[in-house]
Formats: C-alpha cells, structure tokens, sequence
C-alpha cells in the first residue's frame, strides 16, 4: 500500500464531519490537486471521548460512498505503540509508531556498536545534495546519535513486527513520530534516524520530526518562519538522500504534526515543495471539532447556548483539560474572559473570539487554545451535543469544509 505525494490528517472528534471534510479535498480536486484525507484519531482522543477505532473506520468508509470519492484515503491510527496498538488493527490501514517516549533511553551496548561500525562510512563531511553547508559527522555524532534514538527506532521496529504479524507485510502504511518530544532533531540526526529505521527493516513512508519553534494547539506557529523554512528544506534534502542510500521506500516524505492552523508556514512549506518536487502530510485534526462550535456559535438559539456551555465549563475545569496537552498549550487564564461575560455575548462576538482570524482584533488565542481541549465537554453533553450537530449540519458543515479547503488546502496546494 502506497501513500500518495500529498496527504492531509484531517481528525473528526465525534465523527460527524466526514462528508463535510471530504467535500473540501472533492472540491480540490476539481481544483486539479490530489490530495489523500486520513481521517486520524490518537487513543488520548479516542479514551476522552469514548469512541472506538472501529467508529473512524465507519465514518471515512461511509463518507467515502456517500460523497463518491473515488481515490484512495486512509484510517490512522495516530500515535500508537506496542500497548495500545491492538485495539486499531482491524480498522486502520495507516499506523503512526510513536517513539518519543523511548528517545533518549540507552540501548544495549551491542546494538549501539554495531549502529556505529555499520555508519562509519559516513564519518567525515557528509555530502547531502542541495545542502550547502558544511557537515561533518564525526565518530562522537554517531555514537551520540545512535546512544539517543537506536532504542527508540528499535521499539518502532517492535510495534511494527506486531502489525506486520496481523496484517501482512505491504498491506498498511507506516509513519514514524518523534514530534512529542522536547528537542527538535536536526537534519543529520534525522538522517541517521533514517539509517537506522532502514536498518530495522521499517518501511517508513511518512517521518515526523518534532521541528524547532512552537506548535500550539490550534493557533499559528510560534517562532521563526524563515528558521523554520530552512530547517524543513533540510529535512527535505536530507529524506531525498536518505532514500537513495538506504534501503527504504521511495516515496518516504516528510509529515508535519501541526498542532493545527501553521498558517505562517504554509507559504514557506509550499514554496519548498514546490521547489524539490516533494510530497507531504500535514496533520491538522483539530480544527475540525472548532469548526462544529463556530458553526454552532453562529446558528444562534440553543447552537450558540451550546458554545457558551461549553465554554463556561471548559473555564471552570482548565487544568484538568489542559493537562493531557500540557506542552503544547499556552494559556494566559487573565486573558480568558469570564464566561459570565462570554454568556452575553452575540453570535458574532463568539465566532470572532474563537474563528482564526488574525486580522480580527476580537480574535482570541486564549480561548481558542481552550477550546481546543474542551471537547470532552461535549462530548460529556451527549446527545446535546450531537443533535445540535444535526439540527444546524447546514452552516456547521459549511464552516468545516470551507475552513479545509480555504486556510488548508488552497494555500498548501492550489492555484
Ligand atoms: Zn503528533
């Protein structure tokens, strides 16, 4: 099973969005760009709100025939290993082995010489072409390198022996995460990543290297775009090399965990795609579960009362919410309004606090970022919850498909 060259994690947290996604990657198409949807759902997301894998499976199957999209498009089984992995091997065709907790873990000393003498080729200035830079991979590099990632790439290999066991070898796609981690990987330590993922024996097709700069849930980048563009244009180079001199698959690409919503990258991303001809996915889950309240916010009566709900909750129980995404939100509690204030507000002074709009000076990264873990309050309405989704699927589907396909899709591949 092959990924195609572009590819979008598109994340459904109560699984009502999937024809409303699909039309945006439809409309892109007939826009002339193929992009796959895989629709991505980690086990945190579904132990939160208490949905199956199988539930994923059901709703990108039945989107799929209901809107007639005739392409390929996958299940993820989003940051998984050894441990939780059995409960996603029926429904998803595409596993994210995530070894970030196993970075920096000291492997047998055995297996880190035997990483190191299989490298020593590589020693002196390593040639990457494209990269201007002078690279020098020095005995002590390797060591480091392997001491810092070999266990971590051997427990991917574990994790994906299990899958290989149950599914056949070549009937899954296979991406590799070190995004949860604290330090970024530099191309060269990707590089040797990549040796060692080769040596392994896991077809990786996808990569996802935790990149420098913050990526909080739901809100733009957060350091430097140019250091960023540099640093993916490396990661770029250095795949398209890896791919030649160790034997793993062709197509492998990069994938960006982006917490949602890198909205400054995207003219930087493009532009070096463009430039080498690479492919790409992009995970942007969580944008979708926003759009649904926004769409609810705007539709006024007991859709807007809903949004204020949740909010009033989410405020009342921040910690417990944020925790799980403890490192990748940033919220200034003085910078919440008080939801006794929120609960008079109008549609529109909801859907301009919480819409990503930049340019929009009610526009609130504070709230947006609490929002964005808040769906276990909804998902704790229930039926509330999902009937409204019902009741208002004309303007929350709106809002859901245009925000793929306008802030994600056009920007990213089109025109
Ligand atoms: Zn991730």
């Amino acid at each position: 099973m092959k990924l195609e060259k572009y590819s979008i994690g598109v994340g459904d947290r109560f699984g009502h969005q999937g024809n409303a996604q699909l039309q945006a990657f439809l409309t892109a198409k007939q826009l002339g760009v193929d992009v796959v949807p895989v629709w991505n759902k980690s086990n945190r997301e579904h132990t939160i709100i208490g949905t199956n894998p199988e539930d994923t499976r059901r709703e990108a199957d039945m989107a799929v025939k209901k809107m007639g999209w005739n392409g390929a498009y996958h299940v993820d089984a989003d940051h998984i290993g050894l441990g939780n992995v059995d409960k996603f091997m029926a429904h998803a065709d595409f596993f994210t082995l995530d070894v970030a907790d196993y970075i920096g873990k000291a492997p047998a000393e055995s297996d880190l010489h035997a990483f190191e003498q299989s490298l020593v080729p590589f020693k002196g200035k390593l040639n990457v072409p494209g990269i201007q830079r002078e690279i020098s991979v020095t005995e002590d590099s390797l060591h480091s390198i392997g001491a810092k990632y070999l266990y971590a790439v051997k427990e991917a290999a574990k994790t994906y022996r299990h899958i290989k066991d149950k599914k056949g070898e070549g009937n899954f796609i296979v991406e590799v995460s070190m995004d949860e981690t604290d330090t970024p990987q530099t191309p060269v330590e990707m590089f040797f990543i990549l040796a060692a993922i080769a040596q392994e024996g896991i077809p990786a097709q996808t990569i996802a290297p935790k990149f420098s700069g913050k990526f909080l849930k739901g809100i733009d980048y957060v350091g430097n775009p140019g250091a960023f563009a540099q640093e993916f244009e490396e990661d770029v180079l250095v795949i398209a090399h890896a791919v030649n001199v160790f034997d793993i698959p062709k197509n492998l690409k990069l994938s960006v965990h982006s917490g949602s919503d890198k909205f400054s990258l995207y003219p930087h991303i493009r532009q070096v795609l463009k430039k080498h001809n690479a492919g790409l996915h992009l995970k942007t889950a969580g944008t979708t579960w926003l759009e649904e309240l926004i769409g609810l916010a705007s539709a006024g009566g007991d859709g807007l009362a809903i949004a204020k709900d949740v909010y009033a909750q989410a405020f009342a129980r921040r910690e417990e919410l944020c925790k799980p995404y403890a490192t990748v939100v940033e919220i200034d509690p003085s910078k919440l309004p008080q939801p006794s204030q929120v609960n008079n507000w109008s549609s529109h002074q909801f859907v301009s606090a919480l819409e990503h709009d930049q340019k929009n000076p009610a526009f609130n990264i504070h709230l947006r970022q609490m929002l964005h873990v808040a769906f276990k309050i909804a998902a704790e309405m229930g039926s509330r919850y999902t009937s409204a989704l019902d009741t208002h699927e004309t303007v929350v589907s709106a809002s859901v498909m245009g925000n793929i396909l306008n802030r994600h899709l056009k920007p990213l591949f089109v025109g």
